[in-house]
């Protein structure tokens, strides 16, 4: 039978790559996004599942998973990729505003993990898209970078609580990856990379892949930082 992924955010960026990836690996791909052209488009071009879900709003996601035919049988795998950042500098930052981050990149993890593994059969993989913001920081990012530290401690906790069902859970941590946002980065920002290059969103789905096989079942509870060194580099004061 074949293997069944379900990706959120899958419309554009590394979501996307990560679909190809998965359709092109002979997965059956299901992928939510909230915007519908782009999700269509996707669709329509791989012929795969797309369905509209603001993973945000709880009812839609609950709806998703009652009501999808697709949503209601067995998933392999599930990729929480979804992420959005902050706007404001903190002191600007309305409590709706870190709520939002927090229920789009954690909240939405939580729901769609729990409604996934009720599915899964004889085990699976649950990959948890992070970010290099969780271990480093920079000023006006706050909700961000909680939001996902708590995505990594939930991955490690959920490798626990999961074991017994032999499904592992990891996170991948990208640095700067090159996707449609991102696309204005300098020659400086490529600079901080000891790969000399900023990372690309197939970078990321190839890792996916590797997470996702079957046999991988004794990597777990991990975080996989895959920033072509950025994090490992020494910084020297002037
Ligand atoms: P992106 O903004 O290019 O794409 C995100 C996708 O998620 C879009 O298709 C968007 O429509 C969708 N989306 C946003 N909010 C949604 C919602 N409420 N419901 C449903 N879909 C929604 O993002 P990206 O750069 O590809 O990032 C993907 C993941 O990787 C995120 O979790 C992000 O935090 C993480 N990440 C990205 C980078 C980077 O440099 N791009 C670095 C570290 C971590």
């Amino acid at each position: 039978m074949k293997q069944r992924v379900l990706i959120t955010g899958g419309a554009k960026g590394i979501g996307e790559a990560i679909v190809r990836a998965f359709h092109e690996a002979g997965y059956a791909v299901v992928f939510v996004d909230c915007d519908l052209d782009k999700g269509r488009l996707l669709e329509k071009e791989l012929g795969i599942v797309f369905k509209q879900v603001d993973v945000s709003d709880r009812q839609q996601v609950e709806d998703f998973f009652n009501q999808t035919d697709e949503a209601k049988q067995p998933f392999t795998v599930l990729v929480n990729n979804v992420g959005i950042t902050q706007a404001e500098p903190f002191l600007d930052l309305t409590y709706e505003a870190f709520d939002h981050v927090l229920k789009t990149n954690l909240y939405s993890a939580i729901l769609f993990t729990q409604h996934v593994v009720k599915r899964m059969d004889k085990g699976g993989r649950i990959i948890n898209i992070a970010s290099t913001r969780a271990l480093m920081s920079e000023a006006g990012n706050e909700s961000y970078a909680a939001s996902k530290g708590a995505l990594l401690s939930l991955t490690h906790a959920l490798a626990m609580s999961l074991q017994p069902y032999h499904i592992t859970v990891n996170a991948i941590s990208p640095g700067w990856i090159e996707t449609g946002d991102y696309h204005a980065l300098s020659d400086e920002d490529h600079l901080q990379h000891p790969a000399n290059r900023v990372g690309k969103p197939e970078d990321i789905a190839r890792a996916c892949l590797f997470l996702a096989d079957k046999d991988q079942d004794f990597i777990n509870g991990e975080n996989v930082v895959i920033d072509g060194g950025m994090t490992k580099k020494m910084m020297y004061l002037e």
